[in-house]
């Protein structure tokens, strides 16, 4: 079962990876946007850090619903709204339960998902965080460590991609050979998945 710790375990191991590949994702983002997306994260997740020792949320939907609206209201751009729409919905889904089961917490997952397709128009193939989210999310089903895999190969299948929602599309063709920056901190967002669930003890 999975308790409010092993979620802030999650939002604490996000940050981290954040923090570590911020400068990656502004490279990432200054090819084929406006090199804003390591700092964007990187000032979301550190105030979520900090939301989350002041308030000590005590469920695990409590915790995923604080996360989200902290980075609504402090992260810029097309990726705050994005990223705190897939925790608060995921988290709005857990419910009030003291505890979820992984099964329970790959279908609030695949909710919170559904909502930033909803929210952005974007599909699979446009060259979206969605591109490492879809799989992502499908491979939960397996185990955390598919998920966090599957995830990374779906953010370096962006490459070839043209993009068709975002910044990124402006540039049209000129888009095509490089990795989605969001696709890239969604598959950071499933490696911290499964780092909290490793620490758990649970392999992966
Ligand atoms: P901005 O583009 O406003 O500067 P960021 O740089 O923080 O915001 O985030 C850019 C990322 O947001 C893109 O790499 C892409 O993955 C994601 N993104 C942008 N628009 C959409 C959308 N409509 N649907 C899904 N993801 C999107
Ligand atoms: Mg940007």
């Amino acid at each position: 079962m999975l308790d409010a710790d092993f979620f802030r375990r999650w939002m604490a191991a996000a940050a981290a990876a954040v923090d570590r590949e911020a400068a990656r994702l502004t490279e990432l983002d200054s090819a084929i946007g406006d090199a804003d997306h390591g700092s964007n994260l990187q000032r979301g997740f550190a105030a979520v850090t900090a939301v989350l020792e002041k308030e000590e949320p005590q469920t695990p939907g409590a915790v995923l619903m604080l996360a989200g609206r902290q980075l609504i209201s402090t992260v810029g751009g097309a990726s705050g709204p994005l990223y705190g729409t897939l925790l608060r919905r995921t988290g709005k889904a857990l419910g009030d339960a003291p505890t979820v089961t992984d099964h329970q917490l790959g279908e609030a997952f695949g909710a919170g998902v559904t909502a930033v397709g909803q929210l952005g128009g974007a599909q699979a193939g446009d060259k979206t965080m969605l591109d490492a989210l879809l799989p992502g999310v499908e491979a939960l089903g397996t185990s955390y460590g598919a998920a966090r895999d599957a995830a990374e190969a779906g953010a370096a299948a962006t490459v070839p991609m043209l993009a068709r929602k975002g910044r990124a599309s402006y540039l049209g063709e000129r888009s095509i050979g490089h990795q989605d920056p969001g696709a890239t901190s969604s598959a950071l967002l499933f490696a911290a998945l499964a780092e909290a669930h490793d620490l758990r003890g649970g392999g992966s």
